[in-house]
């Protein structure tokens, strides 16, 4: 896939990859801001953001056979088996740096990706929110999932299996949090002031980079039917 910028060209060649080749996983409650964050970041940092949540949600609303088969499960605010989700994931990730929303949630998806053969360590953000506060948002927020029995049932399967994952990364030195429960962009400077101190002071700021944001979403329309195929 060709790399439609190019911000390694400016005065990287000196640099440790890991600095060239962000991998970045938002976590955090539903309704924590993992979208808009994650958007905003992708394009600071000129690499691709693919969220699984958008991904899993084209599908249903194109009627594929793989949308059909996983409705059920996302309209019942359960998570979907981490074999399928691990390579719908790996499917949509092109290795040249990304930011990752809504995975690794579990503990497996979490060993899966961090031991993924890569030069770059894994640095995983919590947007950490109070369960009152996601709530409050989810039921104004409006999207077909957002039910108020579905959404309560999303932050239960957060506790369950998310917490322990969050446990898990904290435990490898992987984890950074921080607080959402703020006006976006006061969140957004938060993230950016820790991910330029884990990245380096050396890598390239935005107003250098002036990156094309892409989506994965195209990349993987295809992936559907392969998935529900196989
Ligand atoms: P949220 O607002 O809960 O963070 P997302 O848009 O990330 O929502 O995800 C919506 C739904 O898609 C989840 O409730 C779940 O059913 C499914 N899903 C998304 N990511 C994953 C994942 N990593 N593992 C399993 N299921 C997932």
């Amino acid at each position: 896939m060709p790399v439609p910028h190019d911000y390694r060209s400016i005065d990287t060649a000196s640099q440790p990859l890991s600095q060239a080749q962000p991998r970045i996983f938002l976590v955090g409650r539903p309704g924590a801001g993992k979208g808009t964050q994650g958007t905003r970041l992708a394009q600071r940092l000129g690499v691709q953001y693919v969220s699984t949540g958008d991904v899993l949600r084209k599908a249903i609303e194109a009627h594929t056979p793989f949308g059909t088969a996983i409705e059920k499960v996302i309209n019942a605010g359960n998570l979907l088996p981490a074999e399928l989700i691990i390579s719908l994931v790996e499917s949509c990730i092109d290795g040249d740096g990304y930011v990752l929303d809504g995975f690794p949630r579990t503990v497996a998806q979490a060993v899966a990706i961090t031991s993924q053969a890569s030069n770059s360590p894994p640095i995983a953000v919590e947007i950490a929110i109070p369960s009152n506060v996601a709530l409050d948002r989810l039921t104004h927020r409006g999207r077909f999932d957002d039910d108020i029995t579905i959404a309560r049932r999303r932050l239960v399967v957060y506790e369950t299996e998310t917490v322990p994952m969050l446990n898990y990364l904290q435990s490898c030195g992987l984890l950074h949090r921080i607080d959402g429960d703020a006006p976006a962009d006061s969140v957004e400077q938060s993230i950016w002031q820790r991910i330029s101190v884990v990245l380096g002071s050396s890598h390239p700021t935005p107003a250098v980079i002036m990156p094309a944001h892409r989506n994965a979403l195209s990349d993987v329309a295809s992936l559907f039917g392969a998935v529900a195929a196989g």
